[in-house]
């Protein structure tokens, strides 16, 4: 998928956004949706999407819809630093096909790292358990800061 293509309002974020597969949230409010990625590359593997957006990429976003998904990403990134206590974390975002990207709507990832677990790589990770997701989750929001 190139970088200027039209939006696919079948990809599979949409449909999570529509309820139409599952998804195990992590924390949304009206503007973003905090999930984790059912192919964790480490243990805690979050997605974060914009609700309102259509745009695939990161030059398609619009200015504001970016500062939502920004800090939806860093208060994201400070429950998840409290709950799992990793030692680093990356901060993923991956534009068109070539880029590695394989869903086509904007989402940044966040992904815990420790010195002494290796990282999965992308697209060659196992699907995880939903139970062990949803466990994930719940530790995640439960040390969610109060909304700024
Ligand atoms: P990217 O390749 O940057 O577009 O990332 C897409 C991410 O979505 C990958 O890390 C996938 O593991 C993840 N993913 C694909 N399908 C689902 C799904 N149904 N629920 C949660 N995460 C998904």
């Amino acid at each position: 998928m190139t970088l200027h293509a039209p939006y696919d309002a079948d990809n599979i974020f949409a449909r999570i956004l529509r309820g139409e597969i599952p998804a195990v949230k992590v924390w949304e409010d009206d503007h973003v949706l905090v999930f984790m990625d059912v192919f964790p590359q480490s243990e805690g593997h979050v997605l974060v999407i914009a609700k309102t957006s259509t745009a695939r990429n990161l030059l398609e976003i619009e200015p504001e819809v970016l500062n939502r998904v920004v800090a939806a990403t860093q208060r994201t990134a400070r429950a998840l630093e409290k709950a799992l206590k990793p030692e680093g974390f990356q901060i993923m975002q991956l534009n068109g096909e070539a880029g590695g990207q394989t869903v086509f709507h904007l989402h940044f990832h966040i992904i815990p790292r420790w010195s002494d677990r290796s990282m999965k790589g992308h697209g060659h990770a196992p699907m995880a358990e939903p139970a062990v997701l949803k466990a994930l989750a719940e530790r995640i929001a439960a040390e969610l800061e109060p909304a700024g």
